[in-house]
């Protein structure tokens, strides 16, 4: 089996920085890749907490004046993943998050800040640093999408390139009027280039120029092909459909295992499911709720955002909660619901408890401590927090989109006779159809046998990074065999 190089190229990535699942997959997929003969060096900007987190650091190259400012790559090593990182404190180093200020706002330099990044990766993957020419350059999301572009526009070498779309709604779109700053030529502000309704459109220029496009689940590469769900890019999927893939995310399992998991009260295993009680009873504790090991606890982990469809469980909360059903809800985002939920809890003292924020440690506790985890949102590329409930014998309640459809089996009639069901799921993404998908899970939830072959089903399902990584492995080889062949241009 031939040896692929990958440079891959991320905004984030676990553990050193992450506010969402494309952060888990960038941190988890090197480690799977290398089972198939494939290397990764990840490319990353150097936030400060990157900076602090990565101890030892060598200076690899000076990139001089790049965007604005001086900058360096930096080579290191972190948490077993091998990393480039772009040292550029003027874009990088800020009060806040990768993306936003403590106040909530985009950066206003946010096109500038993740072209650097999209520019350094394409300079190193045309061979920038002695001894380094990757095979495959892998871009991940809008905020790497513009180094394909910059390949498109300069000479040769040009390595092969693969990009993902982990949400298609984050397209990076911005006025025109920043082209001569991302140092690409006028003609590439076309429509076969970087133009995107009349604006420059970052994702977009990832899916015009990448050699393939893969996305996190096979239903959300229908989805988006679609006028419906396609946000304005559906055309341009379907025009390159015959190089796009869908490939589902899977789970770090030396993260994510709740036999070892050191975050969490009580560690356990299918053979030890009882174990699990003690992390209800702490995760009750921790929210504030009525310590009663019989209650239905609903669990939430999530950013609280309109896709999330959040705002329907806020509506349908009085007849949820009460009569022995709870909700621990852990989240972060847009204010009205932040709002929202905060006074549910108020109102419902014992009964609904919310932490706003971010936090690791909280979240591994809900997956080991609640009964089901509720996911009911209006779109999902592929998921990841269904799949940690899987793997913590809760059962997952999900919206049947995307990634969600595609890993959940619902506990209908017959596939609770089979034997095969691990979750629920429903659609429409009505408050009705939530609502009463709820009240079955909970019906089934008062049939501890019932309930106990759910949970060992979830526990059970393959969710690893083994299948994935093998697609992963085999596209890029089939890439490269592509471009061998005789005829290739
Ligand atoms: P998305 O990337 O759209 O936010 P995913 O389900 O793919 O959704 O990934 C979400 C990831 O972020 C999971 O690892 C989940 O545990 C984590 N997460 C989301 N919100 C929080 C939070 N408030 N605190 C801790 N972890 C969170």
């Amino acid at each position: 089996m031939k040896r692929v190089e990958t440079l891959a190229v991320a905004s984030e990535i676990t553990p050193l920085v992450k506010t969402g699942g494309l952060a888990d997959v960038a941190g988890a997929l090197p480690a799977a890749l290398k089972a198939e003969g494939v290397e990764t060096r990840t490319l990353i900007p150097g936030y400060a907490s990157v900076l602090a987190a990565l101890g030892h650091a060598r200076s690899l190259f000076d990139l001089g004046a790049f965007f604005g400012g001086p900058a360096r790559l930096l080579g290191a090593s972190a948490a077993e993943l091998d990393l480039f990182v772009l040292d550029a404190p003027h874009l990088y180093v800020r009060e806040g998050g990768p993306y936003a200020g403590s106040d909530g706002a985009d950066y206003p330099d946010n096109a500038l800040r993740f072209a650097a990044l999209a520019r350094a990766a394409s300079s190193i993957a045309q061979g920038l640093l002695p001894n380094y020419r990757p095979d495959i350059l892998h871009a991940h999301d809008w905020q790497t999408a513009l180094a394909a572009a910059y390949l498109r526009y300069s000479g040769e070498p040009r390595p092969a390139t693969v990009f993902t779309i982990h949400n298609l709604a984050f397209q990076g779109k911005f006025p025109k009027s920043i082209l001569p700053a991302l140092g690409l030529p006028a003609h590439s502000f076309a429509i076969d280039g970087v133009e995107f309704y009349g604006g420059v459109g970052f994702l977009k220029a990832g899916l015009q120029f990448s050699d393939r496009i893969t996305t996190v689940s096979p239903s959300y590469a229908a989805e988006i092909m679609t006028p419906e769900s396609g946000m304005g890019l559906d055309g341009l999927l379907r025009a390159r459909a015959s190089d796009v893939v869908g490939i589902l995310n899977g789970v770090d399992e030396r993260i994510w295992n709740p036999a070892s998991d050191a975050r969490i009260a009580a560690r356990y295993d299918p053979s030890s499911l009882a174990l699990r009680a003690k992390n209800k009873t702490e995760l009750q504790q921790r929210f504030g709720l009525r310590a009663d090991p019989r209650s239905f606890l609903i669990g939430v982990v999530s950013r609280l955002s309109w896709q999330k469809g959040l705002d329907l469980l806020l509506e349908a909360l009085p007849e949820v909660v009460g009569r022995n059903c709870q909700l621990a809800l852990l989240g972060a985002g847009d204010k009205p619901l932040e709002q929202g939920f905060t006074e549910a809890a108020r109102k419902n003292p014992g009964e609904v408890g919310v932490k706003i924020g971010f936090d690791e440690d909280i979240a591994h506790l809900m997956q080991a401590g609640a009964d089901v985890i509720l996911v009911p949102s209006r779109f999902e590329p592929c998921g990841l927090t269904q799949l940690y409930a899987l793997r913590y014998g809760a059962a997952p309640v999900v919206a049947r989109v995307g990634g969600l459809r595609d890993t959940i089996i619902d506990a209908n009639e017959m596939a609770l006779r089979a034997g095969v069901a691990t979750g629920f799921t429903f659609s429409p993404v009505t408050v009705d159809e939530f609502v009463a998908t709820l009240h079955r899970a909970r019906k089934l939830f008062a049939d501890k046998e019932q309930w106990r072959q759910l949970q060992g089903n979830g526990m059970k399902t393959d969710v690893s990074w083994r299948h994935p990584a093998r697609r992963y492995a085999e596209l890029y080889r089939g890439l490269l065999a592509a471009r061998a062949a005789p005829g290739a241009p």
